[in-house]
């Protein structure tokens, strides 16, 4: 058995990208009490947590108390934090190898998957991951520009990410203000102009993809009503003939889309149209390019082989106005440079988390992946916990078995001497509880959770006041 994890050879892991599951490997292997380990957590922003961070909607606090145990994991003497520090960048996987025992790669999906439709490119035409990176604050994305001048605002699927963009876009400004979106974000929308959004499903009620207590809050807004059609709540016989087995979730999302659709009065000022069984075919611009309208084909639903029910287009087509489009069709994984790629699925090539190298087929020695960028965009924030237990149970087996990286350099010094080097302005743990310190204090003079910063200069600025 391995001498590394001793007490005089500690194991010694990077973890490559500081978002829940990066969090949940380092978690799990400190868990590993006979095990002496070193954990190494690198991030290219300043700020750890990821989609926590980035992605889960500023009106959604709860979710966002997960970083307690992150605190805790990072507590951790055995833990450091490198942010600021770009893998391919600032320093390549051949560093990482003369450095450390095992890798983890938990980059999680930084793109969207892409819908191909006439007009896409139009002015006015989005990715809602884009959308969702801004209004959180992310530094890469504070200066693009979303027009809510707009009346009618369009949100393509119904997803999670989806419903997050809706509500967002149907909150009042009080609403907003209790949270901690960006600031520029809350201005923005503070002026919007936009009475009516649409969200599109392509399949019907039962096939909704947003949790039951998402779908719930879309009826909570305190000035936004959610619409449903009738005849697009009531569900087609396919959908009917499955419910019986389906999750208590969806025959609970079933039911409160026939509310929604029962006719009712309300004076709130926003509408949000729920729509099912529809797929968009063209985004109409006017001469600006600008885009003005968006084609919608009907559709309905057919069982595959496998059993699931898919949409197909039928003759029938509409045309809804609109001057604002997300699509919110799912986000996708990009590769991490020196990685193996598996560009059909947008993920790591791996095996339950074991990089696998595509000429030999076979694992490549001290190298595996965790998250969304080892599995694909899919589940909650806890979903990634096992999935984290996974990977670090195989690199626990490898390590019994000897098989590990043979770094050149495997004290913690040297690899920090490398990185002052090539990233001066890297950032501590503590440099990051700086950040989070000031933001917060800055929000509590405003009434606000906290005011995040958005720009790279202003951290570094902070850490090295
Ligand atoms: P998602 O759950 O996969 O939803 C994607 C949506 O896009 C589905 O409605 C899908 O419809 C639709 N779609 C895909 N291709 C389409 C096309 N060509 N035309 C029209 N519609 C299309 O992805 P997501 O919303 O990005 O969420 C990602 C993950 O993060 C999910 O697991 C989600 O639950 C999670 N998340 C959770 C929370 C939360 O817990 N509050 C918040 C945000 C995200 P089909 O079903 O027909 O494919």
């Amino acid at each position: 058995m391995s001498e590394i994890g001793s007490i005089s050879q500690p194991l010694r892991v990077a973890i490559v990208g500081a978002g829940p599951a990066g969090f949940y490997v380092a978690e799990h292997l400190f868990k590993q009490k006979k095990l002496n380990i070193e954990v190494d957590m690198y991030d290219r922003l300043p700020t750890p947590f990821g989609l926590v961070r980035a992605g889960v909607a500023p009106d959604h606090p709860k979710i966002k108390s997960v970083v307690k145990i992150f605190d805790k994991v990072a507590s951790n003497p055995g833990f450091r934090f490198f942010g600021f520090v770009e893998l391919g960048e600032d320093v390549t996987v051949e560093d990482l190898r003369n450095h450390y025992h095992q890798i983890v790669y938990t980059t999680g999906a930084q793109t969207d998957r892409s819908l191909n439709i006439p007009g896409i490119d139009l002015i006015g035409s989005h990715a809602a991951t884009t959308f969702v990176a801004w209004y959180n604050g992310h530094p890469d994305f504070r200066e693009l520009e979303f027009d809510f001048s707009q009346e009618s605002a369009v949100v393509i699927g119904i997803g999670n990410v989806a419903v997050d963009v809706a509500r967002i876009l149907c909150r009042t400004t009080d609403e907003l203000a209790k949270t901690d979106i960006a600031d520029y974000a809350l201005d923005a929308l503070a002026n919007s102009n936009i009475r009516e959004v649409h969200m599109l499903g392509r399949r019907g009620p039962a096939q909704g993809k947003f949790t039951h207590l998402e779908l719930k809050e879309l009826g909570e807004l305190e000035d936004a009503e959610p619409y449903v059609l009738p005849e697009e709540a009531k569900l087609d016989d396919l959908s009917a003939s499955t419910l019986a087995n389906a999750s208590r979730g969806t025959a609970r999302n079933v039911e409160l889309i026939e509310q929604f659709s029962l006719p009712k009065q309300s004076d709130k000022s926003k509408k949000l149209y729920i729509r099912f069984l529809v797929s968009p075919t063209e985004l109409v611009g006017d001469e600006t390019g600008q885009v003005r309208a968006l084609r919608l084909g009907h559709n309905e639903l057919y069982a595959t082989e496998a059993g699931t029910l898919r949409p197909r287009l039928t003759d029938r087509f509409e045309v809804i106005p609109a001057g604002l489009i997300f699509r919110s069709i799912g986000y996708r994984g990009v590769p991490v440079p020196g990685v193996p790629f598996d560009n059909n699925w947008g993920v790591i090539l791996n095996e339950k988390g074991r990089v696998i190298d595509p000429e030999t087929k076979s694992p490549r020695v001290g190298e595996y992946t965790a998250g969304w960028i080892k599995r694909g965009p899919t589940g909650v924030i806890g979903t990634n916990k096992p999935d984290a237990v996974e990977t670090v149970n195989l690199m626990l087996d490898d390590l019994n078995s000897d098989s590990v990286l043979e770094p050149s350099f495997p004290g913690p010094d040297a690899v920090k001497k490398l990185i002052m080097v090539r990233q001066p302005q890297f950032f501590s743990y503590d440099d990051w509880r700086r950040v989070d310190e000031s933001e917060i204090s800055r929000g509590e003079a405003l009434g606000r959770p906290r005011l995040k910063y958005t720009r790279i200069d202003e951290m570094i600025l902070l850490k090295n006041s």
